[in-house]
């Protein structure tokens, strides 16, 4: 269970910050002044938390996004729906793309901002308005960046992949997304996740013969026919490779089980739903001849496995020399995304891409969920010096 969030008694009130790029952010902090200017991420997170944008509702957010955005003369916004692209055009020779998700979860009577101390609690404050304020702070505040910068803005990320505003852009101007690598501001705890699993989502239906349950041996029990699929779903061992140093640990599991037809009768037809996570060096393809051969033994000629789903996979891409600097320059730690995320989007793009944002991904869509002063101001501080260090990085 995650914690609760305290108590407001004892809370801080939150201080309010002017968001005007032509004002300077009144509130500072001891660690931000040294990494941002002097804008308290903190606060700002909580600025975007107090400005709801449940999936499908992110249009008021959006507005107030693209407004700031827009006055900011070097970046070049557009919007398509309810997200937004702003790109600089530096003419440098690496572009990097800053992308995160607008959306949040359903209100958990977390709707608003809170700061204890040097926690923030909130819907969205970790997933992921923490890595937004980041990206937003960088915009404003570094208007000549080592390299060219591409911030994506998307909506409806929390709902079903065939609503994602990401995959909006990309059928209407998948140019605005290109750029040579990127980095999607998920929550991590400001340490790499790199790429992302795969996802296969099946339906298993078995079948049988009816009968009356007084006269069982006249038909086929479908659901008895599960026992040794289920069997061979508990027996499975997980495999575990390890790619560019990350290990990406495989799942497999029964999800859910529909059958039965009453309560006298052998039931003629069972569905088993199951959910793969897969590692990215293998493909779709190879993951589902995988669990068809695995399940092979048991179906039979009138049975079925059907794909109701499917989420390809993101290789690491940390050998990216602007991916490959930000680790080492900041010592980050770098561990598999188990998990899928639009990384893999861009890496279908051809772009290397791989998570990395402030807060905690285990509190996300929790009543509990926070941020922690120490992760935004240490995503920030990498993100800042990738830009606004010069390094030896070459165009690729
Ligand atoms: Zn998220």
């Amino acid at each position: 269970m995650p914690p609760s969030p305290p108590c407001a008694q004892g809370a801080q009130p939150r201080r309010s910050c002017l968001l005007s790029p032509a004002t300077v952010c009144p509130v500072t902090s001891p660690v931000g002044a040294s990494q941002s200017a002097e804008t308290d991420l903190l606060a700002l997170t909580a600025e975007l938390v107090d400005r709801p944008s449940v999936s499908f509702e992110e249009g008021p957010f959006v507005d107030w996004l693209e407004a700031e955005l827009r006055r900011l003369p070097h970046l070049t916004v557009t919007r398509i729906g309810d997200n937004l692209v702003a790109r600089t055009d530096l003419g440098r020779s690496q572009r990097l793309v800053l992308a995160g998700h607008t959306d949040t979860v359903p209100v958990s009577g977390n709707g608003e901002a809170r700061i204890d101390g040097d926690v923030l609690w909130g819907l969205g404050s970790a997933d992921m308005k923490g890595g937004l304020a980041v990206f937003l702070d960088l915009a404003r505040t570094v208007p000549e960046p080592e390299h060219d910068l591409t911030f994506v803005f998307y909506a409806r990320e929390e709902v079903a992949h065939e609503h994602s505003g990401l995959a909006e852009i990309l059928a209407v101007q998948p140019e605005l997304l290109a750029g040579d690598c990127a980095l999607l501001g998920e929550p991590t705890s400001a340490a790499i996740e790199a790429g992302c699993q795969g996802a296969l989502r099946f339906e298993v239906v078995l079948t049988g013969a009816r009968a009356h349950t007084a006269r069982p041996w006249m038909g086929r029990n479908a659901v008895h026919r599960l026992a040794p699929v289920l069997a061979e779903l508990a027996g499975y061992r997980a495999r575990r490779p390890v790619i560019d140093g990350c290990e990406y640990r495989e799942a497999l599991q029964a999800v859910s089980v529909e059958g039965g037809v009453a309560g006298n009768v052998v039931p003629d037809s069972v569905t088993l739903r199951i959910h793969h996570r897969y590692a990215p060096d293998r493909t779709a393809a190879e993951a589902e001849a995988f669990v068809r051969g695995l399940l092979a033994p048991h179906i039979e000629h009138d049975d079925r496995i059907d794909i109701v789903d499917s989420s390809s996979a993101c290789a690491p891409s940390l050998t990216h020399p602007l991916l490959r600097r930000l680790v080492d320059d900041n010592g980050l730690e770098v561990r598999a995304k188990l998990g899928w995320t639009d990384v893999a989007r861009f890496d279908e793009l051809g772009i290397p891409a791989t998570n990395f944002g402030p807060g905690d991904a285990t509190v996300a869509h929790t009543p509990g969920e926070r941020l922690e002063r120490a992760s935004v101001e240490r995503h920030a501080r990498a993100l800042r010096a990738l830009l606004t260090e010069p390094g030896p990085v070459e165009a690729s």
